[in-house]
């Protein structure tokens, strides 16, 4: 049975419709579902959570290969179902739900679009990193996560995504490997941890906001908001080190050169 009928089927029996407020687009292509699914078996773990099972698109291949195995669904009929099936099943917001997962587990999830980079972030934010992520984003979110500076899509999401995850392209998925299909194409990213020198995820991230404050003002101004957190008088001293005009804007430096700026103005060490 292919993933289109494995829906319909499975629609039929629960009678559900697919809920547009929980960005329901269930994945009816066996090809991206493959690929997916592929991906998670590279990282050759054993415990995996999905949030956002829905009508089982990745969730029945998963209960095949993996007997560890944690949902997290908000939808009722969805929870009602999977929690028949002999699985583990947090009914809860992804956003909201306490995370205690560690580096034994892998997440996975064709993401609902409202929380897709929110769940990037705290997943940056987790003082135990998972062991890897698959996630599909719609295409623009993953343009945004893997940008590099001076492009269109760079902001505090890639700077903070690219500064605690290796990030990779999976495959990409077009409207019609939906159902419903949704207005724009979608992109699977796969994330494996990097080690990064920042001790405290939660102050680089209102360093970032800062920084990203309104990307075409030149950085000293975005950053005097931060005055009694760091010494802005180091600011000057950083753009004569690292060969920068003083009038730079933040959108110019690699995540990089942002990491080693928090670091100097905060007088930690830097990276080399
Ligand atoms: N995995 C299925 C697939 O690929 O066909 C469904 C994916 S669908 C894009 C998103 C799923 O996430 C739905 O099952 C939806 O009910 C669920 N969902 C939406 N918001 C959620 C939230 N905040 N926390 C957990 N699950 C959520």
């Amino acid at each position: 049975m292919n993933a289109l009928q494995r829906l319909e089927n499975r629609m039929a029996q629960l009678q559900i419709f697919a809920k547009k407020s929980l960005g329901q687009n269930f994945l009816i292509s066996d090809h991206v579902i493959q690929k997916i699914i592929d991906a998670v078996v590279g990282f050759n773990v054993e415990k995996i959570i999905e949030i956002g099972p829905g009508c089982g698109a990745l969730t029945d291949l998963l209960k095949e290969k993996f007997t560890q195995l944690t949902l997290i669904e908000l939808d009722r009929d969805l929870i009602q179902f999977w929690q028949s099936q002999n699985v583990n099943v947090i009914a809860g917001d992804a956003l909201q739900i306490e995370w205690n997962f560690t580096d034994e587990h892998l997440l996975v999830s064709n993401l609902p679009y409202q929380i897709s980079s929110s769940i990037v972030i705290d997943r940056c934010l987790d003082q135990n990193k998972l062991i890897g992520m698959v996630l599909m984003f719609q295409k623009e979110v993953a343009q945004r996560i893997r940008a590099v500076a001076q492009t269109e899509h760079y902001g505090m999401l890639s700077v903070m995504a690219q500064e605690f995850w290796k990030i990779e392209t999976v495959c990409e998925a077009g409207p019609r490997d939906f159902k419903p299909a949704p207005r724009v194409a979608s992109r699977v990213l796969k994330f494996s941890p990097r080690v990064s020198n920042i001790e405290n995820p939660q102050s680089y991230l209102t360093f970032l906001k800062n920084c990203f404050q309104q990307r075409r003002r030149v950085l000293s101004t975005n950053l005097s908001s931060l005055s009694k957190e760091y010494d802005l008088s180091l600011f000057s001293e950083w753009v004569i080190q690292n060969k920068k005009n003083e009038k730079i804007r933040v959108e110019e430096l690699s995540p990089l050169e942002i990491n080693s700026l928090y670091h100097y103005l905060r007088g930690t060490s830097c990276r080399s």
